[in-house]
């Protein structure tokens, strides 16, 4: 095995598990600016939720925020506690 692919190969796992981490980190501060209402892109309090609706297992749902003024959009999977419906 060639020492410098293997290190290639490994930096480029490193990079892409990095790169993820930083857009998860990222996703959950705008889901944080967002339930205090307001836009992560323009900090203006004009943050409203156009979109709800169940995701793939129970309690869990899939929100998309709309910013009325920079037109910001973004969609969360958001843990909730199961109210009816769900056995
Ligand atoms: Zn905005």
């Amino acid at each position: 095995m060639d020492i410098y692919l293997l290190a290639f190969l490994l930096i480029v796992l490193i990079g892409s598990v990095t790169v993820y981490i930083y857009y998860l980190k990222e996703k959950h501060a705008h889901l944080n600016t967002i339930e205090r209402g307001f836009c992560p892109k323009c900090q203006q309090d004009s943050i409203v939720m156009t979109d709800k609706r169940a995701g793939g297992s129970c309690g869990t749902k899939l929100v998309t925020y709309e910013c009325e003024i920079c037109g910001y959009t973004n969609s969360f999977s958001v843990d909730e506690s199961c109210s009816g419906g769900c056995r």
